[in-house]
Formats: C-alpha cells, structure tokens, sequence
C-alpha cells in the first residue's frame, strides 16, 4: 500500500475570521494566520465558503474574473477601508462547480458578478499578501443546517486532490451583542466565559473523534449551542470544510484563541484519508 503522490492532495480549512480589522490587528489569530502559507502546499486555487455571503434558495459559485473587493462592515479605521484584494476569479473553476452542485441535487447557479466579502478577503490578505491565486467563493443558506452545508462540502471533495484549497470561513462561536459589549469596554483580550469554552470543549472533541451526527445535530446537543450562535451563518461553513476533506476525513486543531471573551477564533485542518495507489 502506497501514498498516491501524482497530485498534492490539500487539506480543507476551516477558518474563523473574527473581526474585519483581524486585516491589521496584532493579534494570536492574525499572526496565525500570517505564517499559515508555510504549513501548506501552494494551492492552484482557493475556493471559499464565506458566512458572509449569504444566499436563500440554492448555491451561488462566484464566476465573477475580477471580483472586488467588499468592504461590507461600518465604524472601522480608514487603513482597513483602503484595503484590497486584487486577486483574479477563475470563472471556469467556478461554473464547473456549480455544475457539479447541480449534479448532486443543489438547485445552484454560477454569478458574474460577487466580489470578495470580508470573510473572504480578510483571511486570505494575511495567509497569500500576494493575491496571486485565484479564488472562487461560494455562498451558504442560513436558512439551511449543517447537514446541507456538509452535502455541499462533500460535492467538493474532489477539489483538493486537483489542488484546490477549499475553506470554510466563519467563526467557532459568533454571539456578536456580547462581543459588542466587550468591544465597546475595550476588552479584546477578555476572560473567555464558561457557556462558550463549554461549547467549544464538546464541538472539539466531536470533531477529534469525526462524529458527524453529533456535530450535525449541535444545535440541540451542544451546550449553549444557541447562545454561541444565535443565527448559525458563521459555523455553517465548517460543515462545508469538513464535508470537502471526504468521508475518512480526519479533523485537527490548528489554532485556538478567542477574542472579546467571546468570539473564539478557533482554527482547524480537515485532511483527506490518504489515497491508494491504483
Ligand atoms: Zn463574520
């Protein structure tokens, strides 16, 4: 039994962005997130699953060749408003997408024009500065649960041995009033409470152990599950990331830190089983 080495097989992420100014903050996640690239092999590709490309009614594939970017948020600095992400749409990766969408029983539908919103942008400013890669994103239903994300992630588990890194990009939890009110008091590094390192505690050990109907059905057997997310668009997109990594897929806890207390910006590597030489 062999590794199969005729293509670099890429991992899926998922990544929690936290706050837009995570661009130009000096925080655990962002350096995190800066030294990434190193980790992994350089992809042919990006495609992103962002929370903030919100989407009722099928899947939409960002076709758009030179998508730009979004600066969908308010009460930032200016530096952050001057920011861009020049980097290109590949607009036959993402037609393709949608076809394959299509053929697995999404209603989805490949758009011309979507720029980079910041749970697209964000990210990747720090892990490729260069935007020289091409990225694709993809929207998520926050009408729809885990399970239809995780389907989803699943018809693109194909992409990472073609290397294309696929990435989930939301947040681990995401009660933003609290987050708000810890914003407000200028508590960036406070106390993590226990309602939220409870429910971080039970998704990672389901993740670790790849329990899957457990982690579909967090919202009701997760501790705290709907104070942590009181709409669940931004853990949406780790069904997505796990989904992609396919079946045998094994999770890993790349980074943990949390923000305000309660935005933990907790990180993980879902890598594909090895596959089998022919
Ligand atoms: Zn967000």
């Amino acid at each position: 039994m062999t590794q199969d080495t005729r293509a670099p097989s890429m991992p899926a992420l998922f990544l929690s962005h936290g706050s837009p100014d995570t661009a130009i903050a000096d925080t655990q996640a962002a350096a995190w997130l800066r030294q990434l690239a190193r980790e992994l092999p350089r992809p042919r590709a990006i495609v992103v699953a962002s929370a903030h490309f919100e989407v009722s009614g099928g899947v939409a594939v960002s076709a758009d060749p030179e998508p730009e970017t979004i600066h969908d948020f308010g009460g930032f600095a200016p530096e952050l408003y001057a920011m861009d992400y020049p980097a290109p749409g590949e607009p036959e990766l993402a037609r393709r997408i949608a076809a394959d969408l299509t053929a697995a029983g999404f209603v989805s539908k490949a758009v011309d024009r979507r720029g980079f919103d910041h749970g697209v942008w964000v990210p990747l400013k720090l892990i490729y500065p260069d935007a020289d890669i091409p990225v694709v994103s993809v929207s998520v239903d926050p009408a729809q649960g885990p399970e239809h994300h995780f389907r989803l992630g699943r018809a693109l588990a194909g992409l990472g041995a073609e290397g294309v890194l696929v990435i989930g990009s939301g947040s681990f939890t995401h009660n933003l009033g609290e987050a708000f009110r810890a914003l407000r008091a200028g508590q960036r590094a406070a106390e993590v409470p226990s309602w939220v390192s409870d429910f971080t505690r039970w998704m990672g050990e389901r993740l670790a152990a790849n329990d899957v109907a457990a982690l579909l059905d967090y919202r009701r057997e997760a501790p705290f599950a709907a104070r942590n997310h009181p709409t669940d668009e931004h853990l949406l997109p780790l069904y997505v990331a796990m989904g992609a990594a396919g079946e045998a897929g094994t999770a890993h806890l790349v980074h943990d830190s949390a923000e305000f207390g309660v935005l933990a910006m907790t990180m993980w590597r879902f890598d594909p089983a090895p596959a089998l030489a022919a």
